[in-house]
């Protein structure tokens, strides 16, 4: 069935962001302050060292742990959101050995939860929530339908991709894009862009 290790995801996490960084700082300047790439890149790198030297943590632990770096390491709205979408997940794990695709897609969902919790987003605000609720109802549906776990990743990390590119043409109702009003109309959600990136790397953190 599989697993994922959590290293592997923050190790490969920390490389697209940091590959990313760029565009994703582009796409912020385009609707925000121009920091999204710079505070990932930041954040994530801090995260992979933290959780790469815990020792022998189970991924609860971890994910706990990655979050907590990642509230302490960004500033910017995209660190307390995602901090508490990795301590709500790992928080949903406990003391689980293993992070397999049911444990996964329970994980997520309460990562979805912690971040509607604190940025009362509903979809269709132009945010990352646009790219999340997505990843988790495949993964979700996947896991459901007996998907090997590389399948249910690849479905999720299908789903977060459109996700990020349906926020297009949303006007933003939250975050700093939400200053532009109609003037956000025509440009992707930096944070749901990122969001993409970081589901998408869930499927080559994928152990046997
Ligand atoms: P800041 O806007 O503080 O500079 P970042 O640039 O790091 O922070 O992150 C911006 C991203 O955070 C946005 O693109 C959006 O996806 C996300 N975001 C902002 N506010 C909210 C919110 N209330 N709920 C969910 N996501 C949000
Ligand atoms: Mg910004
Ligand atoms: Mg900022």
């Amino acid at each position: 069935m599989g697993s994922i290790s959590v290293i592997a995801w923050m190790d490969e996490v920390s490389a697209v962001i940091a590959a990313e960084a760029d565009h994703l700082t582009q796409l912020d300047a385009a609707i925000g302050d121009g920091d999204h790439g710079v505070n990932l890149t930041r954040g994530f790198l801090a995260v992979r060292e933290a959780v790469a030297s815990s020792g022998d943590l189970p991924p609860g632990r971890q994910l706990i742990l990655a979050g907590k770096t990642l509230v302490s390491t960004v500033g910017g709205a995209s660190g307390p959101l995602w901090g508490t979408a990795l301590r709500r997940a790992g928080r949903a794990l406990g003391d689980a050995p293993e992070l397999d695709g049911a444990r996964l897609a329970d994980a997520l969902d309460a990562a979805l939860a912690g971040v509607v919790e604190l940025g009362a987003a509903e979809s269709g605000d132009k945010t990352m929530v646009d790219a999340l609720r997505p990843a988790v109802a495949a993964l979700r549906a996947a896991v459901e339908r007996g998907a090997s776990l590389a399948e249910a990743l690849e479905a999720a990390g299908n789903a977060a991709a459109e996700g990020a590119q349906a926020t297009v043409p949303m006007q933003a109702r939250k975050g700093r894009a939400s200053y532009l009003g109609e003037r956000s109309i025509g440009h992707e959600d930096p944070g749901a862009a990122s969001t993409a990136l970081i589901v998408a790397a869930l499927g080559r953190a994928l152990s046997a």
